[in-house]
């Protein structure tokens, strides 16, 4: 695939180095696997062998942080996720514990955890959802109580990826119940916790759609007992640990979907040429072309969107939209695309001689874990409002006295002094006639008036206690305001609201 033109070298040379490294070792081995439903412990060793392991801890703990970085991890995730499920392990391990410990341990858990991760002898693992807090994770409810130099942990958690492969589990617990920290979000405290903890134990092995062999599981702490060493920052830092990584983290999980729409193009490709039906080849048939054409242009997007996110934080640049979108469109054009890819197949795309099949199983996953797309949606809406505020604001219009209609200007009117609640209620009712059946904010109005926030509340209300002004309130007080049919009628002659495109007849009109 191609290699974008920013990568460095290094990058390069990864890139060239991991699909090779994939396509004759990894592929084979990861295809077993999952068909065996098994967990990939031969593909986790050769990983290590490669070192990828370290993709994100510093130089300074064995690792290669300095030189690959996060376009080097998703470059790594990208080509692994080629092979199965091998490359999940790896993420868990590189993106979902040892960032946290570079970025929030002290020199004593970087020294006794990041060597070790770093040459694959500890499996990371995710461990946030539980029971009753999915979506909505701040809601977690497990308790960790220091006790003297340790925390007593109870609680459940669920849908942990690796669990039952993993060594080092990266958790957040509840350490205040206090409402007032839970408001400030310092009710959580983040902890590692180690495979052998007694009291930590795995509750339950799910079976489920995709991912086989990956161990989803339940897991139960009951009075576990965690050394205070082990917690990461401070006590009430656990929701600023799990956010301060997230943004790669979203990237990184948006990573391992381009693999799977790779193998799915190249399969439907191969059957579509090879596959004759009504005399001939039915990749001749434009529906089947449609269908790859919207595979290529997908994963072209997809692989933009994620190596420029990953291009951002590696220059340190705080990404969230394009990380949450990268997320979000990678793995829903997975999805589309595995559908697609096995509709192409026909019979073959449901038989489990091809990944197809299970990539089509594996892509719901995508769609769900890290943050559903629909969550994603939500951060993209209301993250991009308020980075494209400047951008939304549209510019001031009047009524154009040639046309008769609204017409932006280019720079805005001097305002007019705001003296009385007829002043306020005049703007209104322009209003009216410039964007029909909309509301005026506070700020829509103080650009027509110079006026104060206290004297425009207080004429507003005027207005309204006179049925001249309706207005629309939130918790911070008046938000939006109109006038309403009598305040049109007292602000201006009926003659001013009217308007009749040129086209129309005067006979006809009334
Ligand atoms: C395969 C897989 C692997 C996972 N791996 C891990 C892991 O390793 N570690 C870990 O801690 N967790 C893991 N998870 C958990 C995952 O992060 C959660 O499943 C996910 O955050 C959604 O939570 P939930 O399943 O409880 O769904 P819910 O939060 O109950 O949501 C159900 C539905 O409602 C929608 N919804 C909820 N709230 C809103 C809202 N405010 N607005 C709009 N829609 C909303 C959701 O989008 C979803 O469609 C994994 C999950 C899966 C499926």
């Amino acid at each position: 695939m191609e290699k974008f033109p920013w990568w460095s070298e290094a990058q390069i040379k990864l890139a060239e180095d991991a699909k090779k490294f994939t396509d004759e070792v990894l592929i084979p081995l990861g295809e077993r696997d999952v068909l065996k439903k098994k967990f990939p412990w031969e593909g986790v060793k050769q990983i290590a062998t490669k070192g990828w392991f370290g993709t994100l801890i510093p130089k300074k703990y064995g690792g290669r942080a300095e030189e690959w970085g996060v376009t080097g991890a998703a470059i790594i995730i990208e080509e692994t996720s080629r092979a199965g499920v091998v490359h999940t392990p790896l993420g868990t391990t590189m993106f979902g514990s040892a960032t946290q410990i570079v970025h929030n341990g002290n020199e004593e858990q970087k020294q006794r955890w990041l060597p070790r991760i770093n040459k694959g002898e500890l499996i990371g693992c995710i461990t946030m959802t539980e029971p009753y807090a999915g979506s909505d994770v701040a809601g977690i409810e497990s308790t960790a109580v220091r006790e003297g130099d340790y925390y007593i942990i109870n609680g459940k958690k669920r849908y942990q990826t690796v669990a039952a492969a993993a060594d080092l589990y990266m958790c957040y617990f509840l350490t205040s119940s206090k409402p007032e920290d839970r408001k400030a979000y310092t009710h959580l405290s983040a902890f590692v916790v180690e495979k052998g903890t007694p009291g930590f134990h795995i509750e339950k092995v799910n079976d489920t759609m995709g991912y086989d062999g990956l161990y989803n599981c339940y897991l139960s702490l009951d009075n576990a007992k965690v050394p205070v060493s082990n917690r990461l920052g401070e006590e009430g830092e656990g929701w600023k640990i799990m956010m301060s990584g997230l943004n790669v983290e979203r990237i990184l999980n948006a990573a391992p979907t381009l693999g799977p729409q790779r193998e799915c193009i190249r399969y439907t490709q191969q059957h579509l040429e090879r596959r004759l039906q009504f005399g001939r080849p039915i990749c001749e048939i434009a529906t089947n072309q449609f269908k790859l054409a919207d595979m290529i242009w997908k994963l072209y997007l997809s692989r933009l969107i994620v190596y420029y996110g990953a291009y951002c934080a590696d220059l340190g640049k705080d990404v969230p939209v394009e990380a949450a979108i990268s997320k979000m469109f990678a793995s829903d054009s997975t999805m589309v695309t595995a559908l697609d890819a096995v509709q192409c197949m026909g019979g073959n795309g449901v038989m489990k001689i091809y990944p197809v099949e299970r990539i089509m199983r594996d892509a719901k996953h995508a769609q769900i874990a890290a943050g559903t797309s629909e969550i994603l949606k939500l951060i993209i809406y209301r993250q991009g409002v308020r980075d494209l505020k400047n951008d939304l604001k549209v510019p001031q219009r009047v009524i154009d006295p040639d046309i008769n209609m609204p017409l932006p200007l280019g720079k805005p009117l001097p305002r007019k002094p705001g003296r009385n609640e007829a002043d306020v209620l005049a703007v209104l009712a322009e209003n009216y006639r410039i964007n029909p059946g909309l509301h005026m904010t506070m700020e829509d109005i103080k650009e027509w008036l110079d006026i104060s926030d206290a004297d425009l509340v207080k004429y507003l209300e005027i207005l309204e206690g006179q049925g001249l002004a309706g207005l629309y309130r939130t918790r911070k007080g008046i938000s939006l305001a109109r006038a309403t049919y009598t305040g049109l009628q007292k602000a201006f002659p009926p003659e001013h609201y009217q308007y009749f495109g040129t086209w129309a007849d005067p006979n006809d009109l009334f």
